[in-house]
């Protein structure tokens, strides 16, 4: 297996190149990649730099969803166990948004603890990004949607990480200052 700085920096190395070009949702339309940085970035700290392949799987947990990447490739240039993190954390695509929001809410008591924490950081980023100065009618609407439905997941994500726990809430929290 790589060691620790090299899993996640080529980690790092291979979301840029998967990602590229891609433009996040929300605030300022900032590049795909600040999102991914955002959450292994959240993982490194909640868990004091001691888990590398976590953070590795947090540079890559959409790698699956959002490109051709597959979870061979992640096996065999990570780890089992970072391939199975990022499996845990991609949606099935073929079915309509409703029912992956659904799936999402019912599956999360199931999730690995590792999985569990990457999901938590992945709704800290997203909650993060919805939240902006002077919002339009449209987008106060879409952030009440995501943070009602992102603290539903996270119900059943939660107790792993006091750290990130006390995360969400806050961001939760500073969304509905603006809702
Ligand atoms: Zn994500």
């Amino acid at each position: 297996m790589l060691s620790p700085i090299r899993l996640v920096s080529e980690a790092a190395e291979l979301a840029a190149r998967r990602h590229n070009g891609m433009v996040r949702k929300g605030r300022g339309k900032e590049p795909y990649i600040n999102h991914l940085a955002e959450v292994a970035n959240l993982l490194a700290t909640a868990t004091d730099g001691t888990d590398a392949e976590l953070v590795a799987a947090g540079w890559l947990h959409d790698s699956i969803e959002d490109t051709d990447t597959t979870r061979e490739e992640l096996a065999q240039t990570f780890s089992e166990r970072v391939a199975s993190l990022v499996v845990e954390c991609t949606d099935d695509m073929s079915l309509p948004k409703a029912e992956r929001r659904q799936k999402q809410i019912e599956d999360a008591p199931h999730k690995s603890p590792g999985a569990k924490l990457i999901k938590i950081a992945d709704k800290v980023s997203n909650i993060g990004a919805r939240i902006q100065s002077d919002p339009t009618a449209e987008e106060r609407e879409e952030l009440a949607d995501y943070s009602g439905w992102a603290e539903q997941v996270v119900a059943g994500c939660r107790g792993g990480n006091a750290w990130l726990d006390e995360k969400f809430d806050d961001a939760v929290k500073a969304a509905r200052a603006l809702l």
